[in-house]
């Protein structure tokens, strides 16, 4: 334990990142404290799908979720193998895999959501939550989610009768230097644009990505709409008090902006640390940050691509017979990679946190 900690450890922000930090302190013997600042543990996000996704890590995602200290069974999770790939240029290309690419999640105060099972789940062992109530100044974990916004995602949430389907649409007119997604899911959607900040007419980009799969036969409503931002940095410190996790400590891939893995793996290494085990907590904090100086050079290659190239290089992974292995072959901390890492890391600006 941290020398000038009793046991009742404040965590202000109660996502992945502070509930992951409490559930793993709370099984080690602590009394962890969540403040969140919104009345329900979720209710900030507006029950959009997002992926835990299976290629960042070598661990696949159930095992994740027990070494995080969670049941992955008590999580309603839909497995995606296959998922359609649309570019400016040919027909739409399917890339399916044996193994899942990522689960989808929901997000939400709803029982069906990630952040209401993770919170039951923390609640089940006595996690104790201060809700409607902002984290004090001396929180010993700030989780408190996006600062900075490095990038923005415009989107909408919709109700529909069609099959479940998971598309992926690239290109410049959608989503330059970034891209667009729809998913369906039990009949609820969520389409959505993301890209880099400073490109501006959002709203345009929402709306040809709209127009676009209603030109294709995929009947989008203009329903709610939701917008929000990313934020990553490169701060490479050892964790300390207070420990900055999630994306308040900019643990977040820049290449997609998957993030909600990175954050559950950096509570727990804040809970490590304050448990007394440092060799392991760094141990993550190795791992989380050799693979986000990788999503830092995958962006910067990813930017340099034409539309043309995307869509070759879309075509190349639905032709290969494990694609999943292809994307996980981007974020392994190898030769090829620590040199492209060593060549090109400079290039992006640091944020501090
Ligand atoms: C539209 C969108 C799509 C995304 N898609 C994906 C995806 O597909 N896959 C993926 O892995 N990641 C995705 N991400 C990123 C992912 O959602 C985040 O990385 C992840 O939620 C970060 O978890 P966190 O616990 O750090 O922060 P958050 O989940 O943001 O939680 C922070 C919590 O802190 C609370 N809070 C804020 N300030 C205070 C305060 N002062 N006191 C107390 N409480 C406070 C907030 O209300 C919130 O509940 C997406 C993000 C967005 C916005």
């Amino acid at each position: 334990m941290i020398v000038g900690l009793s046991n009742s450890i404040h965590i202000a922000g109660g996502g992945p990142a502070g509930l992951t930090a409490a559930i793993q302190l709370k099984k080690a013997g602590f009394d962890p404290v969540i403040f969140e600042k919104e009345c329900k543990v979720g209710a900030g996000r507006h029950g959009d799908y997002e992926g835990l996704d299976n290629w960042i890590f070598s661990r696949k995602v159930p095992a994740f979720f027990k070494q995080s200290g969670f049941n992955f069974n008590d999580v309603t999770t839909y497995p995606i193998s296959r998922f359609f790939v649309h570019t400016l240029f040919g027909k739409p290309i399917t890339i399916q895999n044996n193994h899942p690419f990522f689960y989808l999640v929901k997000r939400g105060s709803g029982i069906n959501d990630l952040d209401y099972q993770l919170y039951r789940q923390c609640k089940e062992i006595g996690v104790r939550f201060e809700l409607g109530k902002k984290g004090p100044e001396t929180s010993h974990i700030i989780a408190t989610g996006s600062r900075k916004a490095a990038a923005y995602i415009r989107g909408i949430n919709f109700k529909t009768k069609l099959k479940n389907q998971v598309h992926l649409l690239l290109g410049s007119q959608f989503a330059p230097k970034g891209y667009a997604y729809l998913i369906i899911i039990n009949g609820k959607g969520t389409l959505a644009t993301a890209f880099k900040k400073r490109i501006k007419c959002s709203i345009n980009f929402l709306e040809d990505t709209r127009e676009y799969f209603n030109s294709i036969g995929i009947s989008v409503p203009n329903e709610i709409t939701f917008g929000s931002r990313g934020s990553f940095s490169l701060p490479f410190g050892k964790m300390h008090q207070p420990y900055k996790i999630g994306e308040a400590g900019g643990f977040q891939d820049y290449l997609f902006g998957f993030g909600i893995r990175m954050s559950m793996m950096s509570g727990q290494a804040a809970a490590l640390s304050i448990i007394g085990k440092k060799n392991d907590s760094q141990k993550i904090v190795k791992e989380l940050n050799q693979k986000r100086r990788l999503s830092f050079v995958n962006r910067i290659m990813y930017e340099q691509l034409s539309d043309k190239r995307m869509a070759g290089l879309a075509v190349k992974l639905s032709e290969n017979s494990n694609p999943l292995s292809v994307l996980a072959a981007a974020y392994a901390w190898n030769f090829k990679n620590i040199l492209r890492w060593i060549n090109l890391g400079y290039r992006y600006e640091v944020r501090p946190t």
